[in-house]
């Protein structure tokens, strides 16, 4: 019997499992779930993926950015003329519509909250696999009565819950149903370890800062006070006092440089501290590379709200073969492999901080030990590839 074309065509659709991607956070707008998102996307099938974002910025520029980007990816983008996607019946019949266009059974809410609130209006559209992910900050929001709601809610209607590692997992599942919180799975973000790995160009950057020679203690996030350059600041009296000639490299930038150049000042260490400002991607590995020790003791701010998600970066410094100090705020710890891959601080503790970073400096084979295991533990289990199977398979 021959099937007619929209028949094969059905059953064609059916059969390739598209999935439609819901989200907010898409580059070219930076971040790191933006970039949690584009590395997944990439590893999708792109004849099977179909992406609905907000745009980056308003006006012109932000468009003509976001088309630009679009272009070079290998699914389809469309974007949604607003700065920020919301769950409204617009942006709803948006998304049923894409949903049906181009047949797609599987959806991925790229954030979890709120426009996993979608997730009704899509099951009905004909959605059989939604999968909200969750981050950082809805670790925090646990704790907010109107957001535990949202949380809950989105879990009754989706199939999975994803979350980044046992301390947002614990967190997270406080806020949903028993049985939302048993069909949770993790997904954490993985590392490139292509990019990142040992002798990625740190000499070149030494050079160019006048390093070379020097003990760099090099801390690559964006300048917020949760991220804790301000304790490495402050821990560098004691540090210079065991190795003099020890600089502090602090790769990112944020709304917290002023404070920070300001602290170094106080502390009388602006000969040891270099800030290099936000940098391209392309030149993350070699200043990671730069580094003999990467130290970020993040702590958690605001009763809990401010808190670190996962703290890739330590992955990151891991995979490029440094041993990292670590604070203790939220996930971070679970980034790290507690007196193997590094050593996990109070955040905020400036003796610790400086006490561990000393030792470190000071200890040639034991910084070799912890960046070789670093960087095993992140070919064992933080790869790109091996973590977009796991969201296949969920999908
Ligand atoms: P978050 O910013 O709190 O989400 O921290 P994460 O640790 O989750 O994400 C940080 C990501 O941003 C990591 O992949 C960093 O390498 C990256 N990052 C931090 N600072 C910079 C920068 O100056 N330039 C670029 N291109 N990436 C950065």
């Amino acid at each position: 019997m021959h099937r007619t074309a929209t028949q094969k065509t059905a059953t064609r659709k059916t059969a390739m499992h598209k999935t439609l991607v819901v989200t907010n956070d898409f580059p070219p707008r930076p971040g790191g779930i933006q970039a949690f998102l584009h590395n997944m996307a990439l590893r999708l099938d792109p004849e099977r993926l179909v992406v609905y974002a907000s745009t980056w910025k308003r006006g012109r520029e932000g468009a003509e950015a976001s088309a630009a980007f679009d272009a070079e990816q290998p699914f389809t983008v469309v974007r949604d003329a607003t700065t920020m996607l919301l769950p409204t019946p617009g942006a709803t019949r948006t998304a049923v519509r894409l949903l049906r266009e181009h047949g797609c059974t599987s959806v991925w809410f790229g954030a979890a909250a709120p426009l996993g609130l979608m997730a009704p209006a899509l099951r009905k559209a004909g959605a059989e696999r939604l999968v909200a992910t969750t981050h950082g900050h809805e670790a925090g929001w646990a704790q907010l009565p109107a957001a535990r709601q949202l949380l809950r809610r989105i879990g009754e209607s989706t199939d999975t819950i994803t979350y980044l590692g046992e301390y947002t997992r614990s967190r997270i599942a406080t806020a949903l149903t028993p049985d939302a919180a048993s069909r949770m799975a993790q997904l954490p973000p993985g590392v490139d370890e292509k990019t990142f790995h040992p002798g990625s160009g740190g000499d070149v950057v030494r050079a160019r800062l006048g390093l070379t020679d020097r003990p760099v203690v090099v801390c690559v996030s964006r300048l917020v006070p949760r991220k804790g350059q301000d304790t490495l600041i402050l821990a560098m009296p004691r540090i210079l006092a065991a190795e003099p000639d020890a600089v502090l490299l602090i790769v990112g930038g944020g709304p917290y440089e002023k404070e920070l150049r300001k602290l170094a000042r106080e502390t009388r260490v602006t000969d040891s501290v270099r800030f290099t400002g936000t940098l391209p991607w392309s030149e993350l590995p070699a200043h990671y590379g730069a580094g003999d020790v990467f130290a970020m003791p993040c702590r958690t701010r605001r009763g809990g709200l401010d808190v670190e998600g996962l703290g890739i970066v330590y992955l990151e410094a891991s995979a490029t073969g440094l041993p990292v100090v670590a604070g203790d705020s939220g996930g971070a710890p679970d980034a790290v492999l507690d007196g193997e891959t590094g050593w996990v601080v109070r955040g905020g503790s400036v003796e610790e901080t400086a006490e561990r970073i000393t030792v470190l400096l000071g200890d040639a084979e034991l910084r070799r030990r912890m960046g070789e295991r670093g960087r095993e533990w992140v070919e064992e289990k933080w790869r790109w590839d091996l973590l977009a199977e796991k969201l296949k398979a969920l999908l």
